[in-house]
């Protein structure tokens, strides 16, 4: 584990972050706790350790940046209350931390299947560390699991109670079956050892931070309308998400944690709303005002047919259910990757 330094922050891209200067104002109130989000350089991690350092937390970011960036919690560094430390969880850590969030793991399928071997000894070895660390400080800890864990699902739409239709050796199953055995292990540390768990089974979330080459369909559709790019549909397009803006997830994952020790989870936290990736296609379109084509491209393996969250144990446990509409939503990213992709544009012109 190696701390950071202002080099490395300097070394990425031009922050394309408004001014947070209330950051560095943020109040502490005497129930702040120290909070160590793994994987908190991420695209949902670095949301979620800027709404802790809000909330008057101290907040302990590890992460390997093998998908997150150091850029992505440059801004937090003005509140003094925030330490990033480039860690791989498949290590061990020691630390005294009050809370763990357990974010840490690429969820982009290209990026998680282009070490598949690394993704699973995330989910699995760097569960046991941070579990072993929660059992040493008496922490309480969150994990984000997946709807993936629920495979092809034969039953629609998602409730917690159903096991899932996962491929054990398929080339998603380095994510799935990772994510299905950490669920196991955090269950197992709460029986035998009394550790206080939280798990959420996250359904497709999107907004800002997300890379540009972050892989996954909304991303790839932004960006690809906003360069006037193909819109690459794989297969024929009628296989079904539910998109979840971040804001809506990031209030859920708070919600979670701080539930009375009884609701361990899992616990779906996802937008109900189901589109046809062809419908989500032409929503990027419309919003863009891209005249970018539309172009069929393969099927990946395995890939689930349709998905969409129950949530009636999210609205009921926790008093949750997302706000942002995906139009919305789509608005801000939409917005956000503008500014990056104009930010790239300005770099490359001033070096040529
Ligand atoms: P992301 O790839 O942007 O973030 C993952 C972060 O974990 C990155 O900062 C990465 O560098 C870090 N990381 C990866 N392996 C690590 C390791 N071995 N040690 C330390 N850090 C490591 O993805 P995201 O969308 O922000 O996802 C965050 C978490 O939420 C992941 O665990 C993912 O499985 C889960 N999740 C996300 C979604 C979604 O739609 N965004 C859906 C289901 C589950
Ligand atoms: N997808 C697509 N074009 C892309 C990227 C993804 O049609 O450029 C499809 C993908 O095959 C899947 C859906 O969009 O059916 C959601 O894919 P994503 O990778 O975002 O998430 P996941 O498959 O993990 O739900």
């Amino acid at each position: 584990m190696s701390k950071v330094t202002n080099n490395l922050f300097r070394s990425e891209p031009a922050n394309v972050e408004p001014a947070w200067n209330d950051i560095a104002t943020t109040r502490r109130p005497k129930s702040s706790k120290t909070i160590l989000v793994a994987g908190g350089a991420g695209f949902l991690g670095s949301h979620l350790c800027e709404q802790l350092i809000r909330n008057g937390h101290r907040v302990v970011c590890a992460d390997n940046f093998s998908t997150g960036m150091p850029e992505n919690v440059r801004h937090l560094r003005s509140s003094g209350a925030f330490t990033l430390l480039r860690h791989d969880v498949v290590d061990p850590i020691d630390l005294r931390v009050d809370e763990i969030y357990n974010l840490a793991c690429p969820a982009s399928p290209p990026h998680y299947q282009a070490d598949p071997i690394h993704t699973t000894k995330t989910s699995v070895f760097g569960s046991l560390n941070l579990l072993e660390l929660a059992f040493r400080y008496g922490a309480r800890i969150f994990q984000a699991s997946t709807s993936e864990v629920y495979g092809d699902p034969n039953v629609h739409p998602q409730v917690e109670t159903y096991w899932g239709n996962v491929n054990p050796f398929g080339p998603r199953s380095c994510y799935d079956e990772g994510k299905r055995c950490a669920e196991t292990l955090f269950h197992d540390f709460n029986r035998v050892r009394g550790v206080e768990i939280k798990i959420v089974r996250i359904f497709n979330t999107y907004g800002p931070r997300m890379r540009p080459d972050d892989g996954r369909v909304i991303s790839n559709f932004i960006v690809q309308a906003l360069r006037g790019e193909d819109i690459t549909i794989y297969g024929d397009g009628s296989q079904t998400r539910s998109f979840c803006f971040v804001d809506d997830l990031i209030d859920g994952f708070q919600r979670m944690m701080a539930s009375p020790p009884s609701l361990t989870g899992p616990v779906n936290l996802g937008n109900p709303v189901e589109f046809t990736v062809a419908e989500l296609a032409d929503q990027v379109l419309a919003l863009t005002g891209s005249r970018s084509r539309i172009v069929r491209r393969p099927l990946p393996t395995d890939d689930p047919r349709q998905r969409r969250p129950d949530i009636s144990q999210a609205m009921r446990q926790l008093g949750w259910q997302p706000k942002v509409v995906l139009a919305e939503g789509l608005k801000q990213t939409i917005a956000y990757f503008d500014a990056v992709l104009t930010a790239k544009r300005h770099r490359i012109a001033e070096v040529a």
